[in-house]
């Protein structure tokens, strides 16, 4: 039996699971959150049981320590699993690493340096890194990127049209995230369609708290919405999403803005929150069912914004086989799919009513040109298989 422990660790969190491979079973799942709060939440579910404990956790080495007394009391017993790889989710690789790379003191040199691009993420995903690897020293330990999967990005996709010095000197560039689940699920979607991966077109549409949408021809990634950071492209739970940067300029002249409060305000005060008061697709629902008026503004801005990526990508793509929905809103709420495909019957999306109601996997029309799926995505498993190829 191979076992891949999968660790993601976010500013306050450390969300992790223990997968058996190549069954893809979870043996054990768990998250540390409210680190550095006072009071932190460590939930677990192994084999014997569940755990929850409220208790203080004072930083990512206390939560790691919380982590393995959840795995010494619920299962299994760490010690005695011989683990593979420990597969870390790290959001930006740069154009340094652009495949699965096993972690050494430069690689995390690397990843912190690459810290100004991800400010967020990629010094929290480090912490992770360094409290995992003193607790396994003896395990291997793999950084995979939210960014590889989009390294193969044309550099007509990936190159803004900007002063140059800003992209020789500073990096700017469109990198794109959530590269593991746009990589799973394209893959699952050519199984789901009896073909090999390099034999279909597909489009995914990764919608949950954050949303992007990617298109992906013969198994290569050739354009997706996120650019620089994950701010671009799709109207998200708290980001806006593509906005004209002169909006910025606007408010740091008319409003006095700083750099700060603008970033706070379209990464977590905008989206449907900032539209309609909620972040979350299931409240915005029910607004919209109590006659919200913002919320059923915001809906429609959302599922615009959907289509016209959609639109876009199938004339990027030429040939279309198949859009996908994956993740929370994708792959729950048949609301938001068939607003979303609304009126792209002559392009050749044609949706099923009752079979997206029902939920998939095949949600398009009998004779529909371009097959609409529902493909659950699976983050942890593709890191933990990602790790393991390397590895092995
Ligand atoms: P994720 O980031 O993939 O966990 O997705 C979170 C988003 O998915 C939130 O906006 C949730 O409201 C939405 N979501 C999750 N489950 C459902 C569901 N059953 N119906 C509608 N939306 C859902």
């Amino acid at each position: 039996m191979t076992q891949v422990l999968v660790v993601n660790s976010g500013s306050s969190s450390i969300k992790y699971r223990l997968l058996d491979l190549p069954s893809g079973h979870a043996v054990a799942k768990g998250a540390v959150e409210r680190i550095g709060e006072s009071e932190g939440l460590l939930t677990h579910r192994g084999p014997a049981g569940e755990v929850e404990r409220r208790e203080p956790v004072a930083d990512h080495a206390a939560g790691m320590r919380a982590m393995l007394a959840a795995f010494a009391e619920a299962g299994p017993d760490l010690a005695a699993v011989h683990l593979a790889a420990v597969g870390h989710r790290v959001v930006h690789g740069g154009e340094r690493f652009t495949a699965p790379t096993l972690v050494t003191d430069e690689v995390c040199e690397v990843i912190a340096s690459l810290s100004d691009l991800a400010p967020l993420h990629n010094p929290a995903n480090l912490k992770g890194i360094q409290v995992a690897r003193e607790v396994f020293p003896d395990v291997p330990h793999v950084a995979v990127f939210d960014t590889a999967f989009h390294a193969t990005l044309p550099p007509h996709a990936h190159t803004y049209a900007v002063p140059r010095e800003w992209r020789a000197e500073y990096g700017v560039r469109r990198y794109g995230f959530h590269g593991t689940s746009h990589a799973y699920v394209s893959r699952m979607s050519a199984r789901l369609l009896d073909c090999g991966p390099a034999d279909v077109n597909v489009i995914v549409l990764h919608l949950g708290n954050g949303a992007s949408v990617s298109a992906v021809r013969g198994g290569v990634c050739v354009e997706t919405s996120m650019g620089l950071t994950p701010l671009e492209g799709l109207v998200m739970g708290t980001r806006s999403g593509d906005v004209d940067p002169g909006v910025i300029f606007h408010l740091r002249r008319a409003a006095g803005l700083t750099v700060d409060d603008l970033d706070d305000a379209l990464n977590r005060r905008s989206g449907l929150l900032g539209l309609s008061g909620v972040n979350d697709m299931r409240e915005l629902i029910k607004l919209i069912d109590n006659g919200d008026e913002d919320a059923r503004l915001a809906l429609d801005v959302y599922c615009h914004r959907v289509r016209k990526y959609v639109g876009a990508y199938m004339a990027v793509l030429g040939h279309t086989d198949a859009v996908v929905f994956t993740a929370g809103v994708g792959e729950n709420n048949a609301r938001v799919r068939e607003h979303a495909l609304t009126g792209l019957g002559d392009l050749g999306v044609r949706l099923d009513h009752d079979r997206n109601e029902r939920g998939g996997p095949v949600i398009s029309a009998p004779g529909s040109p371009v097959t609409v799926l529902v493909v659950p995505t699976d983050e942890e498993l593709e890191i933990a298989t990602q790790a393991l190829a390397l590895v092995s």
